[in-house]
């Protein structure tokens, strides 16, 4: 061991663990490149500003758990703690929404920081993969992205997950519920932080856990009693859609979400098997955020699904993924000769597409086969010098565990023949 450790609240992805993750990440956004979504890269820092205003000065996510720093040249920097704002902001730097072709579907996949209290399932870098509709207000987006989610887990053969769904409502009709909710929450006894956050993000309030404030939120009003007309037509629209698409959900008047620049459709995925870390995705309609930041009216929905999560989920279910060895051939070389003949041939098998590696290192018959077993490798080719003066090498196969002498010559076609 080194005198480094990773830093406190990350941890590495090793092999052969590191496969699985791999492997999760490219189910969670499969779904997406079948579906129109355009891949998307921005840095992994941006303007405190962004953040700032679009995540919401009075989030937690802003105010308590940003990593910010000063740069030489002045510039107050943030390690992104989420997806949406520096998409939305990539995407308006390009003009995407210029294009004549909205929505703007993107989906990307990355590392985020968050300064947390860690503990399962909570770290301060995790890894998302995402997807944004941008510049439409259209139920059917709404319910194809919920869509896209319930098949990713289901793919992944995760079962025991729920998906919540709730309306924010809109800037007609939340700024009037919020402030019913401000005069209900006024009259309560609470700790003067609580009372802070009924100014500034009353509705997190009722997301607070403690049994003493939710006790006092009995009959607090509820959004759904408060929501327009077109935010109601435009929430049922969406609940059709899904359940015509058979996916089942669960109308959660208390979900509200950390980030402030929600609207209308909100949702969350949790699963039962992870304790209070429970949250393996969610996302939502944003349609004011665009403005927020300076860009023009672009309604907009979008998700991020947790990888760290997802995969914690797996192993809650006892789910294995089959994962296809990445080595199928493996080739041991005994003696100086035999090294650059099979290295030959190793670098012939790779330009045919076939996976195959090498014992490196010089190590003896015994240490090399034992490499090759770890490998995962269908078949070893081993030779030395006898072989090479008859032009043949051993050909085995680890499954039936036959051998055989081949050809040097026939080899690569012989192993691609074998393979198919
Ligand atoms: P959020 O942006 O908070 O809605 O997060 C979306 C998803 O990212 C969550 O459902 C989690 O799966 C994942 N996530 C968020 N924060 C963390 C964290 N600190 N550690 C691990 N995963 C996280």
């Amino acid at each position: 061991m080194s005198t480094f450790k990773a830093p406190k609240g990350t941890y590495d992805l090793t092999p052969p663990d590191s496969a699985k993750y791999l492997a999760v990440r490219e189910a969670l956004s499969a779904p997406l490149k079948n579906s129109g979504y355009g891949y998307i890269e921005t840095p992994g820092f941006e303007d405190v500003a962004l953040f700032s205003r679009g995540v919401g000065e009075s989030t937690d996510i802003v105010s308590k758990e940003m990593y910010t720093l000063t740069t030489k040249g002045g510039s107050e920097l943030a390690l992104r703690p989420e997806g949406t704002a520096s998409v939305l902001r990539a995407a308006l730097e390009a003009n995407l929404h210029k294009l004549g072709n909205l929505p703007v579907k993107l989906w990307y996949s990355g590392s985020y920081y968050r300064y947390e209290r860690p503990q399962k399932g909570r770290y301060r870098h995790f890894s998302q993969v995402g997807a944004e509709a941008i510049g439409a207000e259209d139920p059917a987006l709404d319910a194809e992205l919920i869509i896209l989610a319930d098949q990713a887990y289901r793919t992944l053969g995760l079962q025991n997950f729920r998906i919540l769904l709730n309306s924010l409502g809109d800037k007609e009709c939340r700024p009037v519920y919020r402030d019913a909710l401000q005069e209900f929450l006024r009259e309560l006894d609470l700790d003067d932080d609580t009372r802070r956050r009924i100014d500034l993000n009353p509705l997190r309030v009722l997301d607070d856990k403690r049994p003493e404030v939710q006790k006092q939120l009995v009959g607090a009003p509820v959004l759904r009693d408060y929501l327009c007309d077109a935010c109601k037509a435009y929430h049922e629209e969406v609940r059709d859609l899904l359940t015509a698409a058979g996916v089942v959900y669960e109308d959660d008047e208390k979900l509200v979400r950390g980030l402030d620049y929600y609207t209308r459709t909100t949702f969350e995925f949790v699963h039962d098997g992870l304790g209070s870390q429970s949250a393996v995705g969610g996302g939502g309609r944003y349609d004011g955020l665009s403005e927020m930041i300076g860009g023009p009216a672009l309604p907009s929905v979008g998700w991020a699904l947790g990888v760290d999560r997802t995969v914690l989920a797996l192993e809650a279910e006892g789910v294995e993924l089959e994962l296809p060895s990445s080595t199928s051939v493996f080739a041991v070389p005994l003696g100086e000769e035999a090294r650059r003949v099979l290295f030959a041939k190793v670098t012939e098998l790779r330009r045919v597409g076939v996976a195959a590696d090498f014992a490196f290192g010089g190590r003896g018959l015994k240490g090399a086969m034992k490499s090759a077993n770890r490998s995962g490798a269908r078949f070893t080719v081993v030779a030395g010098e006898r072989d090479l003066a008859e032009g043949v090498v051993q050909l085995k196969d680890m499954e039936s565990g036959e051998q055989q002498a081949v050809a040097l010559d026939a080899l690569v076609a012989e192993v691609q023949q074998k393979l198919a």
